[in-house]
């Protein structure tokens, strides 16, 4: 299972159609290539605790990087395992026997899934820290024969991919969890030369794993967006209504250069309940802002958990991004416009299989599947495991 962080359907359309994806483009004709709807808020730990899980945000309680715990009052990062509620299918999988591993870009993702696992986990960007007694595994950079990659490049996610050929090809493990991270999506646009140079490398890298003999799914936590507009919503509710407005950016992580903590999706928490419906709707007015929901209608619509996210919470346009107040945001550290994603128009992303679907799958796929089935679809919803064909 790969988890191509970033990874809107015009990556990869671009891709083949420069014939830089072969295997890819195979794939999705002797396989099975359509779209799925991700989780809400479109970020990154969401989606990925989402997939590896198999459930969405309200029972993940993973709704965002960071939330305000209303209990101490503090706002914290979500990056650690005691804040994921459910267990994980690699858990799973390790239990009934199969040899699992769990590559990510970024450590911090390789820490909060990797509880209980009984297999191998490691990150490309701590790749060298990795050991017997604490990743199931050690001297990784000899097995993948290539050094630690550093961690803000495209290198990074390849070097996952790299790992994943690596550990099938040694037989180490027969139950990969492969997840990327989008360094180059939030630089480069589709058509660029750098973008499609790393799809390339992704696809060589896809080529291996089918010769070997994998059975690869496909999925993305999020897609990608150009984002030219912001709107500093704190700024905005304390001119407007005073003090006391606190709004939360999910996406905030320790990665900043990505994105600046800038994304389509925030959420809000008010002084005076009294005030939310005025509120709700001031926002909503607000040129950009799509759709603005109260805590009980999020958890209703958006699939959150009521105690994971604040009073109000607000999505954005195509081209548009929610922000706290300039102070929160350090936009010197981005060299290019900014892409991000966290709303709707990031949430549709490829389901890819490299095997058809059986007839109840194909059922599946056509009515609005989730990301986060792509275990489901990819132990479960093959031909594969129908099993041979009785010919007798
Ligand atoms: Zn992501």
């Amino acid at each position: 299972m790969i988890c191509l962080d970033g990874c809107a359907e015009q990556y990869l359309d671009e891709a083949i159609k420069q014939g830089l994806m072969p295997h890819l483009n195979k794939m999705s004709q002797t396989g099975y290539r359509g779209l799925c709807d991700g989780a809400l808020p479109s970020f990154t730990n969401v989606n990925n605790c989402a997939i590896c899980t198999g459930q969405p945000p309200s029972e993940t309680g993973i709704c965002g990087n960071y939330f305000l715990d209303m209990e101490t009052g503090k706002e914290v990062m979500m990056n650690s395992p005691e804040y994921l509620r459910k267990p994980t299918i690699m858990a799973a999988a390790a239990r009934a026997g199969r040899k699992v591993a769990f590559v990510t870009a970024k450590d911090k993702l390789r820490k909060m899934l990797s509880v209980d696992l009984g297999g191998i986990a490691f990150s490309s960007e701590k790749v060298d820290e990795a050991t017997k007694q604490t990743h199931g595994i050690s001297n990784v950079e000899a097995l993948v024969g290539a050094p630690k990659p550093e961690i803000y490049s495209g290198n990074a996610s390849i070097y996952v991919l790299k790992s994943g050929v690596a550990l099938i090809e040694n037989k180490l493990a027969d139950f990969l969890y492969l997840t990327t991270t989008d360094y180059i999506q939030h630089k480069y646009t589709p058509e660029e030369k750098e973008a499609l140079e790393f799809y390339r490398d992704i696809d060589i890298e896809i080529g291996k794993m089918l010769e070997l003999g994998a059975l690869i799914g496909i999925t993305a936590d999020h897609g990608m967006n150009a984002k030219p507009d912001i709107i500093y919503l704190e700024s905005e509710l304390t001119k407007t209504f005073g003090v006391g407005y606190t709004v939360i950016c999910p996406i905030s992580d320790p990665y900043v250069l990505h994105h600046g903590a800038l994304g389509a999706a925030v959420t809000v928490f008010i002084p005076d309940l009294a005030k939310q419906s005025e509120v709700a709707e001031w926002i909503m007015n607000l040129e950009g802002v799509t759709e603005v929901y109260t805590r009980q209608e999020a958890v209703e619509k958006l699939e959150l958990a009521s105690d994971r996210i604040g009073d109000l919470f607000v999505l954005c346009g195509e081209n548009v991004v929610l922000g706290r107040t300039p102070e929160h945001h350090d936009l010197s550290q981005l060299d290019r416009p900014l892409r991000s994603h966290g709303g709707r128009y990031e949430q549709i992303v490829p389901l890819i299989l490299s095997e058809p679907l059986s007839e109840d799958y194909r059922k599946k796929a056509a009515s609005s599947p989730r990301n986060f089935d792509i275990f489901d679809f990819t132990c479960n919803g093959t031909t594969l495991q129908e099993g041979p064909t009785d010919v007798s």
